[in-house]
Parts: structure tokens; sequence; C-alpha cells
């Protein structure tokens, strides 16, 4: 099996199942009691706590969460107060911030969608036309899951704070957590969404790093965890397992994955008609491309049929047959149809590469054949 859909999930490190056993086995009381065998856990889920909220730049804190999709949810919820203001969102979006998006259009809100460059960054020109001193929030992934196009999100919140001083400036940073430099801080933002199945830890668990100073509505009201704005048991196992996940993830050798990336671009540029959705600041991590007159879901069936996986741009949007991404970057039907997404972790080799490679040109190969 070669494994190169990291975008959509990751196989989890055994350090994180090591983890999980752990608390599942000997570390499984609930953090709210008092014994201390249970305040030993709650000393677990603070310290993971600190870890990444330090690993996000300090100033701000994480609340966990069960997934990136909540997070983004929890930041529209919170970050978005009244109808008064217009709310400004770039066209990059995962669906799970696009829909929350397209919802306040629905319920009546002033929604100001930003452009996309043909490279897949958002045009910044569209983006300080679309803002104005009454938008109150703001929200551009910071790499894309599409194409791992990544955006400029300080001289993003620079030129947005300077009109809109008061603007809740969110980002999507599921992409970029671990693979990429992330300081929140640095880069002058206020809501940070992550997920830890990105990074080597397991499904179920994500957050939402918030700085210091700002105040969310509370999204589940029950028991009062986490600091009353999130209440319902923690996923203890989850959480501790997270940081573990970034502790590792952090590490990996992002020259061996920029070179992988490279080495598979240059084999795949050996087919006629492949156009890559590429950018100059893009993540290592991930190669967009189509292949023109093909249709990109035979080509993923083939491969799985030899033990191959490739993605298809966003798995969450894999049912739906059109590409709102690639369509906003400005590329046609047939392209958008052709297209493709290899996404690397620490674990795939040069074999895999070259393996993967002449499998994908065969494969078109033979279709145009047939
Ligand atoms: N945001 C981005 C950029 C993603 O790639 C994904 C998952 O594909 C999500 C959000 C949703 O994350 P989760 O699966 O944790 O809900």
């Amino acid at each position: 099996m070669i494994y190169l859909d990291n975008a959509a999930t990751t196989k989890p490190l055994e350090s994180v199942i090591a983890v999980i056993e752990k608390f599942y086995r000997e570390l499984y009381y609930n953090p709210s009691a008092l014994y201390t065998s249970a305040t030993n856990v709650a000393f677990e889920v603070e310290r993971a706590r600190t870890y990444i909220s330090e690993q996000l730049g300090g100033n701000g804190k994480v609340f966990f969460t069960s997934c990136a999709t909540e997070s983004n949810a929890w930041a529209y919820g919170s970050g978005v107060k009244n109808k008064k203001g217009n709310v400004v969102v770039s066209m990059g979006e995962h669906a799970s911030g696009y829909e929350n998006a397209k919802a306040l259009i629905s319920k009546g809100y002033d929604v100001r969608f930003i452009k996309l460059q043909s490279d897949g960054r958002i045009d910044n020109a569209d983006f300080l036309k679309k803002i104005d001193e009454n938008t109150t929030f703001i929200s551009v992934i910071h790499c894309s899951n599409e194409t791992g196009a990544i955006n400029d999100l300080k001289k993003l919140s620079v030129s947005a704070k300077s009109v809109a001083p008061k603007a809740i400036f969110h980002s999507d940073g599921v992409q970029a957590l671990g693979k990429i430099p992330v300081n929140c801080n640095e880069l002058g933002i206020d809501l940070y969404s992550v997920s830890a199945h990105k990074i080597g830890g397991v499904k179920g668990i994500g957050g939402l790093w918030v700085r210091n100073g700002l105040r969310l509505n509370p999204l589940l009201c029950g028991g009062g965890q986490e600091f009353g704005a999130r209440s319902g048991t923690e996923n203890t196992a989850g959480i501790a397992s997270f940081a573990e996940a970034l502790s590792v993830f952090k590490n990996n050798d992002n020259k061996k994955i920029r070179a992988l990336r490279e080495n598979m671009k240059s084999a795949l540029s050996a087919i006629k008609g492949v156009e890559f959705n590429d950018c100059e600041q893009v993540s290592p991590y991930i190669l967009s491309f189509s292949v023109a007159g093909i249709k990109s879901e035979i080509i993923q069936r083939l491969l799985s049929d030899r033990g191959i996986l490739i993605g298809l741009g966003s798995a969450c949007a894999s049912k739906h047959r059109n590409n709102r991404i690639l369509e906003a970057m400005g590329r046609s039907m047939t392209h958008i149809e052709g297209s493709m997404r290899i996404s690397f972790s620490q674990e795939t080799t040069d074999t895999d590469i070259k393996t993967a490679a002449s499998a994908i040109c065969e494969c078109v190969r033979n279709f145009r054949g047939f």
C-alpha cells in the first residue's frame, strides 16, 4: 500500500497510540473529579493545552473541540456578533468554513467573498476592497487543503486591522499546524482552528486557539468544562495524544518532504497535458495537478486497484463533482474533472514516489489508449 492522501487524514503515530492506550487503560478518570487519580488526568489535559498553545505562539489558549469543523463553526458563531457589520471570507475556505459563511447569507448577513488568484492564494487587492470599518469578522484559510497555497496572514491582518481594528480575524490552520511555521501572535490573528488527525493524531479531537482577552460565546452549556466555554467531559486521550502528535510531527524533515514533492512533480511533468495547481508559497505536503481530458475518479480507482491511494482535492468535498476552489482559481471544467491531489507524509519514501508516479503515467496512457 502506498498512501498519498495524507491531507485527508494521517496514519496515527505509534507514540500517539501508546498515549491513547495509557489513557484508556490507566488514566480513564473523569478530570472533573476531585480525587488524586482524576486530578492527575486534569493535570495532563492542562499540560497538553499549555504545550499546544505555546506551539501556536503563546498569548492565547487552545480550547479543545471534537474536530476542526466544530472549531470553525464556533469561530463563526462566536466571532459574528450581529447583522450591523459585514463579514469577509475567502473563496478558498474548506467546506467547514465556507458553509458557515453561506448559512450567514441565508440569515441575511452581509457576507463578502474574497476572490482567489490563479495560484490559489487570496487576491490582496480584492481583500482590501471588501474590508471596511464595519467589518466585524474575517476568515482566511492559512494553507489550502486543495492546493497547499499559503496565504500571507501577517500582511493580511496588518492591513485588515488598519481599516477595521475591532474585526475578529480567524484562520483555518488545519493544513498548516506542524507543517509550516505558525505563530498566531506574529501572524496577528485572533482565532485559529486546528485538528489532530492531520498530523499523526487521532480523529475526534480538534482545537480553537483564542487570543488572550477575547471572550467566546459558550458553545455547549453544562458542567463548565473548557473554562465554561464548551461543556462536556473532555476527550482526555484525544487531548493528550494531540500534544504528543504535534511534538513528533513538528520535527518532520520538511526538506525531505519538499524533495519528494519536487520529484513527484518532475515525474508527472512527463504526462502530456498535465497542469499543476502550484504556487510559490506552497506547503511541501501537498501537490495538486490536473490532466486534461481525464476523469480523475477513474485514475484514482485504477491506482487504488494497484494499492496506491491518492486524493481528488478535498476528501470532504469529493462527493460533489465540482470543485469550488479550483473554479475560483479560474480553472476550466475539463481541468477540474481531471484534478488530483497527492499529499505526503514523513513515511513516504523515494521508492513510493517512483512507483506511484510511473503508475499514474501508465494509468493515464492506458486511459487515453482505451
Ligand atoms: N479545514 C481544513 C483546511 C481541512 O483540510 C479539514 C479536513 O479536511 C477541515 C478543516 C476539517 O477538519 P476535521 O476533519 O477535523 O473536522
